[in-house]
């Protein structure tokens, strides 16, 4: 990442704006936002293979769940933070991975600049194609504060997402079996 590019746009962001760069509270925040960033866009420099890669050998094909999972990302239009939930189910063909690594690939893709509906499709494709399993389901409940803190100023509305691989896609049971499972 290249840090003294960010310092220059949040300077001149801060410029744009009116305001007085050189006084003591602005100081440094260019270098901080710059190092910020680091962590807020990271997930571009991870690679979703290394977390779905440590796998478990199971029998049987039971449907696993991880819900409730927190995440943080940005929205690639206004720059802004959207957060919320995910919630990821899948069927295994042979093999699982461990619950932590499920969180840690919703991060990969949280964190960097996004849309929920590719988040949400990224995380599913990142499934299937290293774990292989049956199927995959995700579902994202995020609040956007593009839409809470400006424009349609509408605070606590959620944006649902959902997107279904491999034996989730036509299967009623399956889908309502997730739904079940997440108390809905
Ligand atoms: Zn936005």
């Amino acid at each position: 990442m290249d840090q003294e590019k960010i310092k220059e746009g949040v300077k001149l962001i801060l410029e744009g704006i009116g305001e007085d760069v050189g006084r003591e509270g602005l100081a440094d925040t260019p270098a901080r936002i710059a190092r910020m960033y680091e962590e807020l866009a990271g997930g571009m420099q991870m690679d979703a293979g290394e977390h779905l890669g440590k796998r478990f050998h199971v029998e049987g094909s039971d449907m696993v769940m991880e819900k409730d999972i927190t995440f943080y990302s940005m929205c690639e239009h206004h720059m802004l933070p959207f957060y919320g939930k995910a919630h990821i189910a899948y069927v295994p063909t042979d093999s699982v991975v461990g619950l932590s690594k499920i969180a840690r690939t919703v991060e990969v893709f949280a964190r960097r600049l996004q849309l929920q509906e590719r988040l949400t499709a990224q995380i599913a494709d990142a499934f299937m194609e290293n774990l292989a399993p049956k199927g995959v389901m995700v579902m994202i409940e995020a609040e956007h504060m593009c839409m809470t803190m400006r424009g349609i100023k509408k605070p606590g509305s959620r944006t649902v997402t959902v997107v279904t691989r491999g034996v989730f896609d036509d299967n009623r049971d399956l889908q309502d079996r997730f739904y079940r499972m997440l108390g809905r």
